[in-house]
C-alpha cells in the first residue's frame, strides 16, 4: 500500500521515521501531505506557490460582507442544527435543481460539511466495511486514500494514463470484484483535469447498477468546466438511490478557509453519512454558512465570469509552460496544469519538486504521490493557475529562465 506515494511512505526531513515504529498501522503510509510540504519549502525560499490550489484574491466582496452580517446579528454564533442551517440547506437544493435539474429535500437529502474534506471523510467511513474494496481514479486527492485506510477498506486503483486521462472502463469491469462496495469519482478530476463524458457517465453508472456499487462523487470543481459541461452522476438512472454527491464552496467561491461544503443524495445515504459526520465535527462555520448560502444563489453571470476568468489564466499558464520547455496535458477543468518535465531530460518528478523553488522561485507537486503504480505518474509535475495574472506572469519568466 505505501508504494509509490514516496513523500507519504518514506521518511523525509518533515516526515521523520518514528524511533518505536508506526504509531498507526493505517495511518503509516501518511506522514505530511505533499501540500504541506511543498508549501513550506516555497516559503522557505521565497517562491511562487504554484503547488498548492488556493486562490491568493477573496471571493466576491458582497459575500464577506454576507458573512460579517451574519457574525454581528448573531446568526450561527453558536452551534448551528447538525444537518447544516436551514436557509443554506435551502440554497444548496436550490442550486442542485437550477443547475442540474436534481431536486433534494432540504430536511433529509441535504447535509452540510466541514469542507469537501470532511464530506469525503465521513462518507467513506459511514458507507465502508472493513476489507470493502474502493475503486478510486488515481492519481487521486491525497485524502481519498488517508481515509479509505481510516475505514480500513482497501483501494483499487483505476490508472488515468497520459497523455489523456480518460477512464478504460474495460479495464474498470475488470477490477470489480465481490468485495467491490464503492465506486470513488471525482470530476472534474484533480490533478488532470479530465472532466467525464455522458459517455463515460453512463457506463459508470450501468456498471454501478449492474454489480450493485455506491457511488461517491467529489464534484468541487462543478463550475470550472471550460470544455464540455459538467454533469452530475446523480442524475442518470438507477443511480440517485446509490450515490452520495459531494461539493463545497472553497473552489467556487474563492474561500476556501471557511470549509463549508456539503452531500446530497437519497435520504438512507445522507442519514448514514451524517452518523458519522455528527462525531468527526458535529457542526462548523456557522456564520459562514449564512454567507454562501446567499453566494450559491448568485446570478448565473457571477459563475460565468468566475470560469471565464479562470480559462484566461489557465490559457496564460498553459502557454508559459509551454515556452519554458514543459509538455503541457490541457485541462478540461478544475484551476490545475499538469505537465511532464522529460523533455528536460527529467524523469524523477518529486525530486524535480524539492530542486524547483532553489532553481528558480517557483514551487509545485509532483502528480508522482497520487498514484499507487510508481511508473505511471513518474514525470508528471502539476501546477495550479488560481493565482494573479501578474504572478502568474511572474512565475513563467522564472521558468523560462530556468
Ligand atoms: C480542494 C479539494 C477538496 C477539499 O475541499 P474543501 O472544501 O476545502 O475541504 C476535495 N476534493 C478535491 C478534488 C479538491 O481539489
Amino acid at each position: 500500500m505505501t508504494q509509490g506515494r514516496p513523500t507519504q511512505g518514506r521518511p523525509t526531513e518533515t516526515n521523520p521515521a518514528p524511533a518505536r515504529g508506526p504509531l498507526n498501522r493505517r495511518l503509516a503510509a501518511f506522514g505530511t501531505t505533499i501540500f504541506a510540504e511543498m508549501s513550506a519549502l516555497a516559503q522557505r525560499t521565497g517562491s511562487i506557490n504554484l503547488g498548492q490550489g488556493f486562490p491568493d484574491t477573496d471571493g466576491p466582496e458582497e459575500i464577506r460582507e454576507a458573512a460579517v452580517r451574519a457574525l454581528r446579528a448573531g446568526h450561527g454564533n453558536q452551534y448551528p442544527p447538525g444537518p447544516g442551517v436551514p436557509e443554506l440547506r435551502d440554497a444548496v437544493a436550490a442550486h442542485q435543481e437550477r443547475f442540474y435539474g436534481l431536486t433534494w429535500s432540504p430536511e433529509t437529502e441535504v447535509l452540510v460539511t466541514t469542507g469537501a474534506t470532511e464530506a469525503i471523510a465521513a462518507s467513506l467511513l459511514a458507507l465502508l466495511e472493513p476489507d470493502d474494496e474502493v475503486i478510486a481514479f488515481e492519481p487521486y486527492y491525497d485524502s481519498y486514500a488517508a481515509c479509505i485506510a481510516m475505514a480500513g477498506a482497501k483501494r483499487v486503483p483505476l490508472t488515468l494514463r497520459a497523455p489523456d486521462f480518460r477512464p478504460d472502463l474495460d479495464e474498470l469491469r475488470t477490477l470489480i470484484t465481490p468485495r467491490t462496495r464503492l465506486l470513488l469519482l471525482n470530476t472534474p478530476h484533480n490533478p488532470t483535469g479530465t472532466v467525464l463524458t455522458p459517455d463515460e457517465l453512463s457506463g459508470i453508472a450501468a456498471l454501478a447498477v449492474e454489480h450493485d456499487l455506491l457511488v461517491v462523487t467529489d464534484e468541487v470543481y462543478e463550475h470550472l468546466v471550460f470544455t464540455g459541461a459538467h454533469h452530475p452522476i446523480a442524475a442518470l438512472p438507477g443511480m440517485r438511490e446509490r450515490t452520495v454527491s459531494i461539493s463545497s464552496s472553497g473552489k467556487t467561491f474563492s474561500y476556501t478557509g471557511w470549509k463549508i461544503g456539503w452531500v446530497t443524495g437519497d435520504a438512507p445515504l445522507v442519514a448514514a453519512v451524517r452518523a458519522a459526520k455528527q462525531y468527526l465535527t458535529f457542526v462548523s462555520g456557522g456564520p459562514f454558512q449564512y454567507a454562501i448560502a446567499e453566494a450559491l444563489a448568485l446570478p448565473d453571470a457571477f459563475f460565468t465570469g468566475f470560469r471565464e476568468d479562470m480559462r484566461r489564466k489557465r490559457d496564460l499558464l498553459a502557454e508559459g509552460l509551454r515556452t519554458a520547455g514543459f509538455r503541457v496535458y490541457e485541462p478540461e477543468g478544475t484551476y490545475f496544469i499538469t505537465t511532464d518535465i522529460s523533455p528536460f531530460g527529467d524523469e524523477d518528478a518529486y525530486a524535480f519538486c524539492r530542486a524547483l523553488p532553489e532553481r528558480c522561485g517557483v514551487a509545485a507537486v509532483p502528480n508522482s504521490v497520487f498514484y499507487d503504480d510508481p511508473e505511471a505518474g513518474r514525470s508528471q509535475v502539476r501546477f495550479t493557475f488560481c493565482k494573479r495574472e501578474e504572478v502568474l506572469r511572474k512565475a513563467v519568466e522564472r521558468l523560462c529562465d530556468m
